[in-house]
C-alpha cells in the first residue's frame, strides 16, 4: 500500500457530506484477488476473462473456466463480481486463435466474435453460471456493443445457457447482465440499450481511442490520448445525464477511474460506482473522502467550457490544491 495510506482500506468511500461513491477493482489473474481485498475494495467491477484465455495454450474448457471463475467469485462473495465476456481481438491476441486484419480495432474484436463463435460464448457463459451456484455475485458484461441486436442475442444465448443449466438441475439465480459503452455510437444510443439491461459500465480507455481516434498503443501519438479531452468529457457526461432517469445503473471502468482527478469528475456526473486497478484505489479513495459533494459540482462546472485537456488538468490541480 502506498505509504501514508496504509488506514484508508477499511474506511468508506464517500464524500465529506456522506456521498458514497463505491470503488471496485479490475482483475484478471489470480494474484489481483489478494491485492483488490487488501486495498478495500467493494467488488469486482471488471474481471477480463480473455487473461485466463491468455495464459493458456488452447481455449479452456468449461471445467477450467468454472474453476477459475468461481476462485474469484468466492473471494468476493457476497460483493459483486462483473465478469465480462472473452475481449479478444483489437489488441489481445490469442496464440491458438490467430487474426490477421489491418484495422484490428476497427475489426472482428469482442462480442462481434463470440456472436459470431456462440459455442465459445456458450461454453464461457456456461461456466460463468456453474461457478456462481450457490453464490449470487455473478454479473455478466458485454465488451465492445455497436448495436442493439448485439445485445438482444447476446441475452438470448445467455438465456439459453441458464435454461440448459436449470433443466441439468443446477439451482442458479440469474445474473444480471450489463454493456460496456466503449464505442462511440452507443452513446446516442444509450438509453435504448439501457432498456435491455440492468447496468453499463463506459469503457473509457477504448472510448477515448475511438472518439478521437487516437491509438491506445501507439506512442507516436500518445500525446492526443486524453480522456480529460473536452470531447471525451462532453461524452462521458451525456451519457450520465442520458440515463439518470432510467433505473440503469452507470459505472466505469477504464483508466480515467483510477486517477483521482477523473474520478472526482464522474462523481460529479453522477456516475454510481467506478472500477480501477487495485493500487490506485486508495488514492483514489483519499481524494472522494478529502471533499464535498458540491466542490465537485463546482469543479465539474469550471471545466465543462475548457478547451483543451490541458486546461482541464490544470484547473483540477488548482482547486485540488485548495481543498487541501
Ligand atoms: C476500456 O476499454 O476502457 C476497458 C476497461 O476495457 P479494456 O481496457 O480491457 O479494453
Ligand atoms: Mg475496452
Amino acid at each position: 500500500l502506498q505509504k501514508g495510506l496504509e488506514h484508508i482500506a477499511g474506511l468508506p468511500s464517500e464524500t465529506l457530506d456522506g456521498y458514497k461513491m463505491p470503488l471496485m477493482v479490475n482483475t484478471g489473474l489470480a494474484q489481483d484477488i489478494t491485492h483488490s481485498l487488501n486495498h478495500g475494495a467493494e467488488g469486482v467491477g471488471l474481471y477480463r476473462t480473455e487473461v485466463p484465455f491468455m495464459i493458456s495454450e488452447r481455449f479452456p474448457s468449461e471445467g477450467e473456466q468454472q474453476a477459475v471463475y468461481r476462485e474469484q467469485l468466492e473471494a468476493f462473495f457476497p460483493q459483486p463480481v462483473i465478469m465480462r465476456t472473452l475481449d479478444i481481438g483489437g489488441d489481445k491476441a490469442l496464440p491458438y486463435f490467430p487474426i490477421n486484419e489491418a484495422n484490428p480495432f476497427l475489426g472482428w474484436r469482442g462480442i462481434r466474435i463470440t456472436l459470431d463463435h456462440p459455442e465459445v460464448f456458450l461454453v464461457q457463459v456456461r461456466a460463468m453460471l456453474r461457478a456462481s451456484e450457490g453464490l449470487d455475485n455473478l454479473q455478466i458484461m458485454l465488451p465492445m456493443v455497436s448495436n442493439i441486436p448485439e445485445v438482444t442475442e447476446a441475452i438470448a444465448l445467455i438465456e439459453r445457457a441458464f435454461q440448459e443449466l436449470c433443466q441439468e438441475g443446477v439451482s442458479l439465480r440469474r445474473p444480471d447482465i450489463g454493456v460496456m459503452i466503449e464505442v462511440p455510437g452507443a452513446i446516442y444510443q444509450v438509453n435504448q440499450i439501457a432498456r435491455y439491461v440492468d447496468f453499463l459500465s463506459v469503457g473509457s480507455n477504448d472510448l477515448t481511442q475511438y472518439l478521437l481516434a487516437v491509438d491506445r498503443n501507439n506512442p507516436r501519438v500518445a500525446d492526443l490520448y486524453s480522456s480529460f479531452h473536452p470531447a471525451v468529457l462532453n461524452a462521458l457526461y451525456t451519457i450520465a445525464r442520458n440515463i439518470k432517469h432510467s433505473d440503469c445503473r452507470l459505472s466505469l471502468c477504464g483508466e480515467l477511474a483510477g486517477d483521482p482527478r477523473g474520478a472526482i469528475l464522474l462523481l460529479a456526473m453522477g456516475y454510481d460506482s467506478l472500477s480501477m486497478n487495485a493500487v490506485n484505489l486508495p488514492r483514489v479513495k483519499s481524494a472522494i473522502r478529502r471533499l464535498h459533494r458540491r466542490d465537485a459540482a463546482q469543479l465539474l462546472d469550471s471545466v465543462m467550457h475548457l478547451e483543451t485537456s490541458e486546461q482541464v488538468l490544470k484547473q483540477i490541480s488548482l482547486t485540488m490544491d485548495e481543498l487541501g
